[in-house]
C-alpha cells in the first residue's frame, strides 16, 4: 500500500508512528458504528399490501414496522400511515382497551408483566403500548429507560413497544391511537396502554381506552397520587398495590380510605361503580381479581351499550382534536403569519395593542401565503 506524502498525514497521527500509520487504519477499517448504513443489513422497502398482509397474518416484525409507519414524522410516510390504516380499520375494536397509570415506582411495569403473563397463560394475546411524552420534555424518559416486562416480553403472545420517542403529548398520544389499531388487526385482543401519572397524560389515555385502572401504593401522598388532579375520577378501578409483607395493613388503610373517597365522586363509567382493589404484582396476589373485576366492567359496559357509545365519541372527539392541531399547524406555517407574528408580539407585549385585536389580525392572513 503506498504512503501518503508526510504533509497530507492527520495531526492525530501517534508522534511515533511510521509514515503508512494513518493510511494502514484509514483505509483497512470499515465503518463500525452501529446502525451504520454501510453495515446495517438492508431491509426490504415493504409495499402497503406488504404492511396490509403481514400485520393481518399477525408476523410481529411486520407490526413493528407498521408501528413505526405510523411514527414517523416524515410527511410521505403519514400518508402511507393513512392508507395502511384506512385499510386495517374493518378489522380493528375487536380488543379490551385497558389504561394503566400510576405515579413512577407505583409498580406499573411489574403488574403489567404479572397481569399481561397471566392473560397469555389464559390464552390471551396481549399488546402493551406506552404513552411517555416525558422524554421530550425533560429530556429523559420515565418509561422507556429501563429494562422492563423481561418475562412478558418472551411471551409469544405479547407485544410490547415503548413510547414513541419525543414529541408533543398530542403527537405521542396520536401515534399510540394508532398503533391500538394495528394491534387489534394483528390479533391482539387485549391491549394496555400505560402511562405515568404525572398531569395530562392521564386524560390523553383516557380518551383512548374503553377502561381505565389508576395503581396506586400506600402512603405516597394523596396529592402526588392524583387525588387533587382529578384522576380517581377518570378510573374505572383503582388498585392499590404492594399489598403485600409489611405493607399489607397500610395497603388496607389506603383501600378503606380510596372507598370512602370514591363515595363522594361520580363514577365515570354510568353505572359502574369504581371499585379499590388489594393486589400485589410482586407476589401475584390479587392480580386475579383485578381481572375479574375488568372483565365485569366490560360485561357491564357491554350490557349498557357504554362501550360502543365511548368508543364512537372517542373517534369523534379525536377528529376535532386533530382538526385543531391541523388549524394550530396551518396557522404556523403561513409564511404571511411567521412575517407579521414578531411585530404584532411585541406590540401587545408593550401595550400598544390589544391582544384580540392582534389575532384577529393573524387569523385573517392567508394560511398559506
Ligand atoms: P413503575 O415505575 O410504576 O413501572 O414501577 P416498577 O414496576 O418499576 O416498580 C417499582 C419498584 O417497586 C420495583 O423495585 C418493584 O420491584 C417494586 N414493586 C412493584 N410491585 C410491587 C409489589 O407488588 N410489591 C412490592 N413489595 N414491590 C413491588
Amino acid at each position: 500500500m503506498p504512503s501518503p506524502p508526510a504533509t497530507t498525514r492527520p495531526d492525530w497521527v501517534p508522534d511515533d508512528a511510521g509514515a503508512d500509520f494513518a493510511t494502514t487504519i484509514v483505509r483497512g477499517t470499515p465503518p463500525t458504528r452501529p446502525g451504520c448504513a454501510a453495515q446495517a443489513p438492508r431491509r426490504r422497502r415493504l409495499s402497503l399490501e406488504d404492511y396490509v398482509s403481514g400485520v393481518l397474518a399477525r408476523d410481529p416484525t411486520t407490526l413493528g414496522r407498521a408501528i413505526s409507519l405510523i411514527e414517523s414524522n416524515a410527511a410521505a410516510h403519514q400518508t402511507e400511515a393513512q392508507q395502511l390504516l384506512t385499510r386495517l380499520l374493518p378489522h380493528t375494536g375487536k380488543s379490551r382497551r385497558i389504561g394503566i397509570t400510576g405515579i413512577p415506582g407505583a409498580g406499573k411495569s411489574t403488574f403489567i408483566e404479572a397481569l399481561g403473563c397471566q392473560l397469555v397463560d389464559s390464552g390471551h394475546r396481549v399488546a402493551v403500548l406506552a404513552v411517555d411524552p416525558s422524554s421530550s420534555v425533560n429530556g429523559g424518559s420515565i418509561l422507556a429507560d429501563k429494562i422492563r416486562m423481561e418475562k412478558l416480553s418472551q411471551r409469544r403472545d405479547a407485544f410490547i413497544r415503548p413510547s414513541p420517542s419525543g414529541g408533543s403529548l398530542g403527537g405521542v398520544a396520536r401515534k399510540t391511537r394508532e398503533a391500538i389499531l394495528v394491534c387489534e388487526a394483528a390479533g391482539y385482543d387485549v391491549v394496555i396502554v400505560e402511562t405515568v401519572g404525572v398531569g395530562q397524560n392521564e386524560v390523553a389515555v383516557r380518551s383512548m381506552v374503553d377502561c381505565f385502572l389508576v395503581l396506586m401504593i400506600a402512603g405516597a401522598g394523596d396529592e402526588m397520587q392524583g387525588i387533587k388532579k382529578g384522576v380517581i375520577e377518570l378510573a374505572d378501578a383503582l388498585v392499590i398495590n404492594k399489598a403485600d409483607g409489611d405493607n399489607r395493613p397500610r395497603a388496607i388503610a389506603t383501600q378503606a380510605e380510596m372507598k370512602r373517597v370514591l363515595r363522594y365522586l361520580h363514577p365515570t363509567t354510568a353505572g359502574w361503580e369504581t371499585p379499590a382493589l388489594l393486589a400485589s404484582a410482586r407476589t401475584g396476589d390479587g392480580v386475579p381479581e383485578v381481572w375479574r373485576s375488568t372483565e365485569s366492567f366490560f360485561a357491564h359496559v357491554a350490557r349498557t351499550g357504554a362501550l360502543e357509545s365511548r368508543r364512537r365519541a372517542q373517534a369523534v372527539e379525536w377528529m376535532h382534536a386533530l382538526i385543531l392541531e391541523g388549524l394550530r399547524l396551518r396557522f404556523h406555517h403561513s409564511a404571511a403569519v411567521r412575517g407579521r407574528l414578531p411585530t404584532l408580539e411585541a406590540a401587545v407585549a408593550d401595550g400598544r395593542m390589544p391582544a384580540l385585536a392582534a389575532a384577529t389580525e393573524l387569523l385573517d392572513l392567508p394560511p398559506t401565503g
